[in-house]
């Protein structure tokens, strides 16, 4: 029997290879017909790469992988960090694709263009208030610098309020993106020791801006006194 014979015979029965590769799974399994067993066996990866509808070199980096995909930060070295982005251990070839580029659970909440890298031990105590002052006291007189100084004032204290439309429309995406870390970051924390301490260098750095939010608090105050003196007197008339 011809090999050509022997092919025509399993199309003729139905008969498949199954090609187990290894995957996320363990194995999987895939169907291979038999008039593309030559095409298979000419070049194997290549083949099932085309299968998947990926490149070769997609395919071979996904088990390369260990089927996970890495976060697309760096460490203060300069080194990729090794931890995998959220929800990418142990993934399918597709989902694979798709969460390259996406950032660990660390790089993703403080932030992956921090301007300078970090290891993720020095990711995690950095706190958001210490990242805007620093961005505060780097570039004093700026728009971007007032912008931040108001967001931390207004957080840390209630007679400094500026509306968060005031706090965040003049940044860049990235500092924008600082500014809603700033935010999530007291809604989770509150008042801490370091956002006490970084409104009065925050006040010395940017006194217009404090004078400023002052200034309205005194306003507020002036007129809420006007109304309970009004209502007061509206009071003592009606008995
Ligand atoms: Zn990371």
């Amino acid at each position: 029997m011809t090999i050509d014979q022997l092919l025509g015979g399993m199309e003729e029965h139905h008969l498949t290879v199954l090609y187990a590769h290894r995957s996320e799974a363990g194995t999987t399994g895939v169907a291979i017909p038999c008039a593309q067993l030559p095409a298979f066996l000419a070049d194997p990866v290549a083949w099932i790469a085309n299968h998947y509808q990926v490149s070769s070199s997609q395919y071979l980096a996904w088990h390369e992988s260990g089927y996970t995909v890495r976060c697309a930060g760096s460490t203060s070295r300069g080194k990729p960090c090794r931890n995998a982005v959220e929800g990418g251990s142990a993934v399918s070839l597709a989902r694979w694709l798709e969460l390259r580029g996406a950032y660990c659970h660390l790089h993703s909440m403080y932030g992956r263009g921090l301007g300078e890298v970090m290891t993720n031990t020095e990711v995690a105590f950095r706190s958001p208030y210490m990242e805007a002052w620093h961005w505060i006291e780097q570039h004093r007189g700026t728009d971007s610098a007032h912008s931040l100084a108001k967001l931390l004032l207004s957080l840390w204290n209630s007679s400094n309020a500026f509306s968060l439309r005031e706090c965040i429309e003049n940044l860049d995406e990235q500092r924008r993106q600082l500014a809603l870390r700033v935010v999530t970051h007291f809604a989770q924390h509150g008042e801490t020791r370091e956002l006490i301490d970084l409104g009065y260098k925050v006040c010395e750095a940017c006194p217009r801006v404090y004078q400023l939010g002052q200034r309205a608090w005194d306003a507020k105050r002036e007129l809420r006194e006007a109304w309970r003196a009004a209502d007061e007197r509206a009071e003592r008339e009606r008995e």
